[in-house]
């Protein structure tokens, strides 16, 4: 075997390994559910702590590769665990990415999190 098949070889592999990345991040987005950001998002969204009871504070989480969840029985998701098995309307590649509305308490450093849709942010400023 050449070296030049060697090169050939890892280049396909690495071709393949991005195509299939393409290919996960298209599905995603596909599934995904992208509104605007308004302030009728917030209307009747206060939220209790809890553990603690008190109103939790509203605003925006970003969750990066998105929200990797498995079940107590199943155990924490591995090393190995992918964007794929991310939970829905939980990742946005857009330049400006699409974030979720979500809610914290700081005494608990308990954050929910709705992932029903994500939100395009309205810019600096907003009423949202
Ligand atoms: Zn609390």
């Amino acid at each position: 075997m050449s070296a030049n098949f060697a090169i050939l070889i890892g280049a396909s592999a690495a071709i393949a390994a991005l195509l299939a990345l393409w290919a996960i991040v298209r599905h995603l987005q596909g599934k995904a559910c992208e509104i605007h950001a308004t302030a009728d998002l917030w209307s009747g969204r206060r939220y209790a702590c809890p553990d603690c009871g008190t109103a939790m504070d509203a605003g925006w989480v970003m969750l990066g590769k998105g929200a990797i969840w498995s079940s107590r029985e199943q155990g924490p998701p591995g090393t190995f665990a992918h964007i794929g098995r991310a939970l829905p309307n939980t990742i946005s590649m857009s330049l400006r990415p699409a974030v979720n509305m979500a809610w914290r308490c700081p005494s608990c450093r308990l954050v929910l999190i709705d992932y029903t849709k994500l939100v395009k942010p309205a810019g600096r400023g907003g009423t949202a």
